[in-house]
């Protein structure tokens, strides 16, 4: 048995001891694992067992189970409000449209388990009896930092393309090298990505960009991303350091505006093509919209930005701004000096309401247009905001 320890928390314990009191052996396995090895702060604990479905449940007949999976072979297990999936050894069986496996066939054979995963880093499973059981020498793989795929890389990306953007994402996330024939299956299969489902795709690009190595593999993988991102080239990215202080919406955006004739346009259909929430999509093609035009050269020129796009915009555009290397110490001043010196750039800041307006004489349509006006007249130092100004700057055009 190797010398590798893995501290577990008490539920996983009583989880694995609970099962083993009945008969079945199991381990947490995958990500857990790996990351346990790596020294990186564990996430959730997946375990797997030689208990079918039905035995886990009757097994914690007392607890909380939802059969999130059943067919899989995946119980969720809820122990004190936290969620645990239990998942049956199994092999896969034949694979259709590269993601889908026509049926799975559970096995009693922890190692046959092992081999249907996708890495060798995510390939291992760990139990205080049983030990580190590492088959595929994930363990040297993740000490040394390396994605490899378990078995034939192309055989194991053609069963299942989503792999490909997996291991991507793993090594974007890890900081890890991707091994040399694992590396060349991915381009040569990155076109298979077509089979898979957008949001799954989404999925794993947006943790990817995230990623301590997103620039690298941004950089190295530049033709998968070109199949994913609606036939972009990415071939210009931000400078790394300023990339890794930045947020995911400026990541997203300046990928566009370095990399597309038409950055706004490219943005908002790639984003539609990838089924990402409405708010995403909005956001960062208006970030990029606005971003062209706006100007921070002076506070009055900010309080104008702001007041035409609103604050979240103007924030995001000054994000991507700052990573795009373009917004000064000054342009970020005055903002920060718009937001805050007390000149309203909403109309409902102004010292007047549309029910002074009426009082006044004004009616319908206008009311909303004498206020846009007066804001803008307070914005440009023509005014100060307050009622009686206001309405003295009003009267002689009633
Ligand atoms: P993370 O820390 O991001 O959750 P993880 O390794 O736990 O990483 P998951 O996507 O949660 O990744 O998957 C759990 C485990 O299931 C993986 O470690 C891997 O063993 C296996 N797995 C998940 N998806 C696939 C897949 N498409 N093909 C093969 N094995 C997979
Ligand atoms: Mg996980």
């Amino acid at each position: 048995m190797s010398d590798f320890k893995m501290e577990l928390p008490r539920d996983v314990l009583y989880i694995i001891d609970r099962l083993n009191g009945h008969g079945y052996s199991a381990y947490v396995v995958g990500g857990s694992v790996r990351d346990s090895i790596i020294g990186r702060s564990l996430g959730d604990f997946d375990i797997t067992t030689s208990a079918l479905p039905n035995q886990t449940k009757a097994v914690f007949a007392d607890c909380k189970t939802v059969d999130t999976g059943i067919k899989h072979g995946t119980v969720t297990l809820v122990l004190n409000h936290v969620p645990y999936e239990i998942t049956t050894y199994r092999v896969d069986g034949d694979y259709k449209d590269s993601r889908h496996p026509e049926e799975v066939i559970f096995t009693a054979d922890l190692c046959e388990d092992l081999a249907r995963r996708d890495f060798t880093v995510n390939a291992m499973a760990y139990s205080p009896d049983g030990g580190l059981v590492d088959p595929f020498e994930g363990r040297i793989d993740a000490e040394h930092r390396i994605i490899r795929a378990v078995g034939d890389a192309r055989t194991r990306f053609s069963e299942d393309a989503l792999r490909i953007l997996r291991a991507l994402r793993f090594a974007s996330v890890l900081g890890f090298e991707i091994e040399a024939r694992t590396a060349l299956a991915i381009r040569e299969l990155a076109h298979t990505l077509s089979a898979i489902s957008k949001e799954r795709i989404y999925t794993e690009l947006k943790k990817l960009l995230m990623g301590v190595d997103a620039v690298r593999i941004l950089t190295d993988y530049s033709s998968v991303f070109e199949i994913i991102l609606g036939g972009l080239t990415v071939g210009k990215l931000p400078d790394k350091e300023r990339f890794d202080c930045s947020d995911y919406y400026s990541r997203l955006a300046a990928i566009f505006l370095l990399n597309s004739s038409a950055p706004y346009v490219a943005a908002e259909k790639t984003l539609v093509d990838l089924k990402t929430d409405k708010h995403t999509r909005s956001y960062v093609s208006s970030i990029l919209r606005v971003y062209e035009s706006t100007s921070l050269e002076s506070v009055r020129d900010a309080l104008r930005t702001l007041s035409k796009e609103g604050e979240e915009i103007v924030g995001g555009v000054l994000s991507l701004g700052i990573l795009m290397g373009r917004f000064s110490d000054v342009e970020k001043c005055n903002l920060e000096r718009a937001l805050s010196c007390g000149i309203p750039y909403k109309i409902s800041a102004l010292a007047v309401r549309g029910n002074d307006l009426s009082d006044l004489g004004i009616r319908g349509e206008r009311i909303g247009e004498t206020l846009i006006e007066l804001l803008s007249a307070v914005i440009d130092g023509q005014v100060e905001n307050k009622k009686d100004d206001l309405t003295s700057y009003l009267r002689p055009n009633i």
